[in-house]
This record gives C-alpha cells, sequence and structure tokens, in this order.
C-alpha cells in the first residue's frame, strides 16, 4: 500500500514535467461501419512516454492528473493536438473523418471549457460537426440542469457528443431523454460477454433498441471476435470499435491505413 502511494506520487510529480517534455503522444483507434466496411471516425487515446517507464496507459495517470489538478492542461493539449491532426488529414485528402475526444469531469465543469473549445475550432478552421465530445455517465448523471447547460454551450458550437462506457454506471433512463445526447458507446464489458452470457447479449439488445427508439446512434466497443461482430449486425448495430478491426496506432500507422482505405472486411 505504501509503496504503492510512494510510486504513485513520484509519477503525479513527474507528470508536470512530462507536457513540458513532449512525453505526451496520442494514438488513434478507427471506428469502422459494419456495413460499408469504411472507417467513419477515430478516438484519440492518451499515452504517456515516460523516459525510465516505458509506455504508461491512460487509466495509470489520467486518475493521478485529475488529482494534481494537471488534467485541465492535459485534456485542452489533448484537444488541441486532435483537433489539428483531424483537420491536417483532412487537409492531405483523406475522407473527413469524425475525431472523438475523451472528456474528465473537471474538463466538463471548468468554465471556460466551451470558450476553448470554440477557439480551437476557430484556430484549426475544422468544421466543428467532425468533433465528438465522449462523457462518461457519471458526468451526464451529475446535476442534471448544470450538465444541460454546459452540453447545450457545447452543441451550440455544432460538435456532438457520446456517451462513453455504456451501461456499467448508474445509468439514468431519464437524464438520456433530457440531454442533448447523439451517441451511445456500448461499453466492452457487455460486448465481451457475447460468446459466454445470455444476459450480456440481453442488456446489448436493450441498449441498441433504446438507442434506435430515441433516434441516437450507438457503436459498440471492445469487438474482438467474428461471433461478437455478426451478433451486433444482426441486431442494428453497425459501428464498431476493437482490436477485432484496429488497435489504437500512432499517427504513421493510421496514415497507412487511411491509405489502404479499407477495413477488415
Ligand atoms: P475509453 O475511452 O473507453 O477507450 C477505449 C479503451 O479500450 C482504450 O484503452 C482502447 O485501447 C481499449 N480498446 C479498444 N478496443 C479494444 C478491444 O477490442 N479490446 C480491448 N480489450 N480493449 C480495447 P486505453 O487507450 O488504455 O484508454 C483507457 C481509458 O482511458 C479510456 O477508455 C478513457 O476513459 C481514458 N482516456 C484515454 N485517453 C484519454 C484522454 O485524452 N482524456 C481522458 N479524460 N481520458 C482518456
Ligand atoms: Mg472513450
Ligand atoms: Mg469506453
Amino acid at each position: 500500500m505504501k509503496e504503492e502511494v510512494k510510486k504513485n506520487m513520484a509519477l503525479s510529480n513527474s507528470l508536470y514535467r512530462a507536457q513540458e517534455r513532449d512525453e505526451l503522444i496520442l494514438h488513434y483507434q478507427p471506428q469502422v461501419n459494419i456495413d460499408t466496411g469504411k472507417i467513419v471516425g477515430l478516438e484519440a487515446l492518451l499515452r504517456w512516454k515516460h523516459p525510465k517507464m516505458g509506455m504508461i496507459p491512460p487509466n495509470v495517470f489520467i486518475p493521478l492528473a485529475e488529482k494534481n489538478g494537471m488534467i485541465n492542461s492535459i485534456g485542452l493539449w489533448v484537444l488541441e493536438t486532435a483537433v489539428k491532426q483531424n483537420k491536417k488529414w483532412q487537409d492531405m485528402g483523406f475522407p473527413h473523418l469524425r475525431m472523438a475526444v475523451n472528456l474528465s469531469i473537471a474538463q466538463f465543469t471548468n468554465p471556460n471549457f466551451a470558450k476553448d473549445v470554440d477557439q480551437i475550432l476557430r484556430d484549426t478552421g475544422m468544421n466543428p460537426k467532425y468533433l465528438e465530445l465522449e462523457i462518461t455517465e457519471s458526468i451526464a448523471t451529475r446535476q442534471a440542469e448544470s450538465s444541460a447547460n454546459i452540453l447545450n454551450r457545447l452543441k451550440e458550437l455544432g460538435v456532438s457528443v457520446s456517451i462513453d462506457d455504456f451501461g456499467v454506471e448508474y445509468s439514468s433512463l431519464n437524464r438520456l431523454k433530457l440531454l442533448p445526447i447523439d451517441r451511445i458507446k456500448i461499453d466492452m464489458q457487455f460486448i465481451h460477454g457475447i460468446e459466454v452470457s445470455e444476459k450480456d447479449k440481453a442488456i446489448i439488445k436493450v441498449i441498441i433498441n433504446l438507442a434506435n427508439s430515441l433516434g441516437l446512434e450507438v457503436l459498440a466497443e471492445g469487438v474482438e471476435t467474428d461471433t461478437q461482430l455478426k451478433f451486433l449486425s444482426k441486431n442494428m448495430c453497425h459501428d464498431v470499435q476493437g482490436y477485432y478491426f484496429y488497435k489504437p496506432h500512432s499517427i504513421m500507422e493510421i496514415e497507412k491505413i487511411l491509405r489502404k482505405g479499407v477495413g477488415r472486411i
């Protein structure tokens, strides 16, 4: 326990310099429409290339950044970098794709956030419709009114909003009705249960039906197998993200994939 705390404190301290030293990088994971086999979007996923410890995954250092207050500046860097990169790819002649960026609660509730998003979109000149902000259910379900106000301001900019990891936290259906959401991302825990659990299959069907009935888009995360893909396709979930098609990749690898122009269908 003590060792763990010490290690986290050391990591947290070196995170202050990571940004200045360009140790933070983004990988991008393609999202695929299974009917057309085409890539329809990319999700920006943060990594920390630590000089001594190698690649540190976001689940380890984002909670530290949330605690030490760095998440706002890191989050802004992520947003700016991902939008710039997406605009660059569009200008290079690749198909125009949606870029999804994950948000932490502190960013979402930062009073300057919508203004910052607007500024980034203006500076890069990317059409806002290609930016999707991913929030979690815990963000969506806290203080309904303030969340709705923030989301409405963001929506006025022309960006879209999705709920990430849907189904694992406290899902308020009423909130889903009230908030201006565009897409639900089904948590991968359910997708991985497709082969083994009738209950997971039932939950996925309910989420897909719910999305379809509410006029929301739906995307399945963590798709790894043919069986999972077939089940999703049969149940009208057409957009997927997962190792079956692509892992998160570096800029260079993504460009290779985009040049080929097709998914693994
Ligand atoms: P997430 O947003 O739900 O992202 C999906 C995670 O699932 C990614 O992990 C991705 O690499 C992984 N994944 C994708 N397909 C598959 C698959 O087929 N099988 C399996 N087993 N895993 C798959 P990653 O990159 O380690 O990110 C973990 C989480 O860290 C993200 O979950 C997100 O919540 C958070 N995160 C990542 N980047 C950022 C960021 O820039 N800002 C914030 N606030 N959070 C971030
Ligand atoms: Mg996400
Ligand atoms: Mg997720």
